[in-house]
C-alpha cells in the first residue's frame, strides 16, 4: 500500500514560503501583482480564476481581473495583453486558457511579456527550458517536480514515463525531468503497447484527460505514481487517469485526484508571480 502524496499539503507549504517572499517584497515597498485575463464566461474557468484569485489574497498578492467579453477581437486582446506587460504594478500575466473559439490563442501568449509569464508558456519560456536558462516555467510541470522532491527519491538514473506530450503539462515535465537526470519515455496516442512501458518505469506522470487509461496492474512495486488528469464523471465527481485503488496497492507513492496535481498548480503559480516581482524588483535596482 502506498503512501499518499498530499498535494493540499504541499500547496500549503508553497504558499507559506510564497507569504514569507512576499512579505519581504512588501517592506521593500514592491507589491507583487498578478493579472488575471478571463475572455468569455466558461463556467469552469471562472471556477480556475476565481480559486487563482483568492489563493493571491492568501499570500498577499494584488490580482487585478481584468474580465472581457467573449466576442473581444484577438487584436484588441493583444494590445491589453501588452498594455498590462508595460505596467510596472503587473508583475505576472495570467490568461486563463482555452481562449473562445475565434481568437488566436498563440498570438495571444505570445504577446506576454517574458519576464511576467508566469503561466511558462511563451515560445521564450519554452525555449529556455528546452536550453536549459533560468526562466519562468510552467505552473503544473513545477508542482509535479515539487512533490517528486517531497519522496526524497534520486532521479538520477530513474526511468520515468510521461503520458501525454501538451505544450502545458507532457513536454514541460519531460524536460524538467531529464535536467533532473531521468531517463524520460514520452508516451501519447500513438504509441504501442502503454501497459509494458509503463510497467518498466520508477515514476509514471499521466496527463492524458482520458478516466482511468492507466490501468493498476500496470504498475511496476514501488513506483511513484502522479496523476495530472481530471476527468468528471458523468454521474458527478472526478477521477483521475490513473486507476487509483489498484495503483495505489502497487504504488510506492501516489497523488490522489483530486487533491494532488490540481493545488500545486495553484501554489506555482503564485511561487512564479512572487518571482517574477522579485527579478523585476532586483533589475529596476
Ligand atoms: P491535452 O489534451 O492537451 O493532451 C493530451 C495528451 O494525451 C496528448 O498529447 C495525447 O497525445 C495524449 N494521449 C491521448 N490518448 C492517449 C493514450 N491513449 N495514451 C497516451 N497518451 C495519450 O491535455 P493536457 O492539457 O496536457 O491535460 C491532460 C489532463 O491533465 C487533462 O485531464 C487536464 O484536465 C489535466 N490537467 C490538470 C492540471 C492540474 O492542475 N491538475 C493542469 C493541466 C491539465
Amino acid at each position: 500500500m502506498s503512501t499518499i502524496l498530499d498535494g493540499k499539503l504541499v500547496a500549503q507549504a508553497v504558499q507559506a514560503e510564497v507569504a514569507r517572499a512576499v512579505a519581504a517584497l512588501r517592506a521593500r515597498g514592491v507589491v507583487p501583482g498578478l493579472a488575471t485575463v478571463l475572455v468569455g464566461d466558461d463556467p469552469a474557468s471562472r471556477v480556475y480564476i476565481g480559486s487563482k484569485e483568492r489563493a493571491c489574497a492568501q499570500v498577499g498578492i494584488r490580482s487585478l481581473g481584468e474580465r472581457l467579453p467573449a466576442d473581444t477581437r484577438t487584436a484588441d486582446l493583444v494590445a491589453r495583453v501588452r498594455e498590462l506587460g508595460a505596467r510596472s504594478d503587473v508583475h505576472g500575466i495570467l490568461v486563463q486558457l482555452p481562449l473562445p473559439a475565434g481568437i488566436d490563442a498563440d498570438a495571444v501568449i505570445e504577446a506576454i511579456a517574458p519576464g511576467k509569464d508566469v503561466d511558462g508558456l511563451t515560445a521564450i519560456s519554452q525555449g529556455r527550458l528546452l536550453a536549459g536558462r533560468p526562466g519562468l516555467r510552467p505552473c503544473t510541470p513545477l508542482g509535479i517536480m515539487r512533490l517528486l522532491r517531497e519522496t526524497g527519491r534520486d532521479l538520477a538514473g530513474a526511468r520515468a514515463v510521461v503520458l501525454g506530450r501538451s505544450l502545458l503539462v507532457g513536454k514541460p515535465v519531460a524536460l524538467l525531468l531529464l535536467e533532473q537526470h531521468a531517463t524520460v519515455t514520452m508516451c501519447h496516442s500513438r504509441t504501442r503497447d502503454l501497459a509494458a512501458t509503463v510497467g518498466d518505469a520508477d515514476v509514471v506522470v499521466a496527463a492524458v484527460g482520458h478516466p482511468e487509461l492507466v490501468r493498476g496492474d500496470w504498475i511496476k512495486e514501488g513506483a511513484i505514481v502522479i496523476d495530472v488528469g481530471i476527468n468528471r464523471l458523468p454521474g458527478g465527481g472526478l477521477v483521475g487517469d490513473v486507476e487509483f485503488a489498484s495503483a495505489r496497492a502497487r504504488a510506492a507513492w501516489i497523488t490522489p485526484v483530486p487533491g494532488g496535481v490540481g493545488p500545486m498548480t495553484v501554489a506555482m503559480l503564485l511561487a512564479n508571480t512572487a518571482a517574477a516581482a522579485a527579478a523585476a524588483t532586483r533589475e529596476a535596482a
